[in-house]
Formats: structure tokens, C-alpha cells, sequence
């Protein structure tokens, strides 16, 4: 029996770390959907194309490998997951601002888009699964069995970012986290293809006075109860 748990949410709602988590917990692969749109945005970037030239950015990312797995033990860095990018390892080069920024605006172009829906779903297909990003709960896994928008507010959402890019040595102030996070999130909630956007059936959870342990329990918690249900079904 698979068991298939979408998480969707904004900006540095602690998606990753908590996802990463509940996978260790359950036994699940983790995926980071994120990470594909990154990559893509990486591959515009070093191509020096538009990233907003659909047909062009589109053709990259068909003829791209990609490929993410659970970090081995000589690349527990601090990465939640270890991706590469056409047999190059890619996992901290996808996380500066820059790339933030070029994922946002590539994620706009549907033909991008059901590129990588795809990909995600044939992922997903035969294993049990905890996959994060914007559009999982609807799009990439509509019928999951456990729908979660994990959010938070605007100030404590920018601390957490803030202090992940400065771990890593980036030079940016919280103005300029809050302004790229207010920005992406716009990009994503307003975008006409496959927003950012709450579904009926998820279970909403806000982070901001929760810590990532609290939140794991309450996801591992409801999924052992429904994994039980779905077992004995
Ligand atoms: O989750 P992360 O911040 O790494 O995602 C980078 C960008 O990729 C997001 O800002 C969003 O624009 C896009 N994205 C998306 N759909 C997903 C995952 C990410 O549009 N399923």
C-alpha cells in the first residue's frame, strides 16, 4: 500500500526541514519540487537565456537530467536533499537568492510547468511519498492522502530565511528577505497557471508560534492514524 502526503505553502514556511523530517519518521522519499524549478532556473542562468522564453527554457529543462536523492552520509552538510544537475551536484548552487528569484519567474511558463508535473508524478507513482511545493495538494498528487498548507507570518517567515542565507555566507539584510519573500510570494499566489492557493481538503497549520518538532508530531501523528485506516481498508 503507498501512501502519498502533499504539502504546499509559501515561502520558507518550513516546508523542506519538517518534509524532511516526517520522511525519516515514516520511512517515505522526500521530494522537493522546488528543487526542479531551481534547477531549471539554473539552467536559463547558465545558458544565458530569458527566463522568460518559454520555448527556449522549456527545451533546456526537456533535455535536462534531474535527479534528487537522500543525502549519503559524507553529504550531511546541512542539505535536506542532494540533486543534481545533469550528473553535476547542485544542491547548495540552487539556493541563493539569485536562483530564488529566476525559480519564481521560470514557474510561470506552463510548458515549464507540465514538464515538471510530469516528472513529479511518475516519482510518486508505485512508492509512498511526502512531496512539497505549490501545487501538489491539486495538481501533482490531487487524490493524496493527506493534504497540508503549512504557512506563517511574514516577519518570522524572513527570520528563518534570513538565517538560512547567512549560514551560507550570503551579504543580505532582512529588508531585502522580506522584499524577494513578499515578491516570490506574489509571483506564485497571482501567477494563471497553478497558483499558490488553499484546497478544501488540506489541513492548514501555522508555523509561526509552533517549533518544527511540534509540527512533525502533528503531521506523523495524523498520518499514522490514516495510514492504519487505509491498511485495515
Ligand atoms: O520551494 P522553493 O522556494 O524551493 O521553490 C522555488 C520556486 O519554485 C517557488 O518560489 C515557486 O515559484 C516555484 N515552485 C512552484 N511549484 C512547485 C514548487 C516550486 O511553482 N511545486
Amino acid at each position: 500500500m503507498n501512501f502519498h502526503i502533499a504539502i504546499d505553502g509559501p515561502v520558507a514556511a518550513g516546508k523542506g526541514t519538517i518534509s524532511r523530517l516526517v520522511a525519516e519518521r515514516l520511512g517515505y522519499l522526500y521530494v522537493d519540487t522546488g528543487a526542479m524549478y531551481r534547477m531549471t532556473a539554473l539552467l536559463a542562468i547558465n545558458a544565458g537565456v530569458d527566463p522568460k522564453d518559454e520555448d527556449t527554457v522549456a527545451k533546456l529543462v526537456e533535455n535536462s537530467k534531474m535527479e534528487m536523492r537522500t543525502p549519503s552520509e559524507n553529504e550531511k552538510d546541512g542539505r535536506l536533499s542532494t540533486i543534481f544537475l545533469d550528473g553535476e551536484d547542485v544542491s547548495w548552487k540552487i539556493r541563493t537568492e539569485k536562483v530564488s528569484l529566476g525559480a519564481s519567474s521560470v514557474a510561470q511558463l506552463p510548458k515549464v510547468r507540465k514538464i515538471l508535473v510530469k516528472k513529479q508524478q511518475e516519482i510518486a507513482k508505485g512508492q509512498s511519498v511526502i512531496m512539497e511545493g505549490r501545487d501538489i495538494t491539486y495538481r501533482v498528487l490531487p487524490d493524496a492522502d493527506l493534504k497540508i498548507f503549512l504557512t506563517g507570518s511574514d516577519v518570522v517567515r524572513t527570520k528563518r530565511r534570513l538565517t538560512q542565507l547567512q549560514a551560507k555566507g550570503e551579504d543580505v539584510t532582512f529588508e531585502e528577505v522580506l522584499r524577494d519573500l513578499i515578491k516570490r510570494d506574489k509571483q506564485d499566489m497571482t501567477r494563471s497557471t497553478d497558483p499558490l492557493k488553499i484546497v478544501d481538503d488540506a489541513i492548514v497549520i501555522d508555523t509561526s508560534d509552533l517549533s518544527i518538532q511540534q509540527v512533525v508530531e502533528i503531521i506523523v501523528s495524523k498520518a499514522k492514524i490514516m495510514i492504519e485506516k487505509k491498511n485495515n481498508a
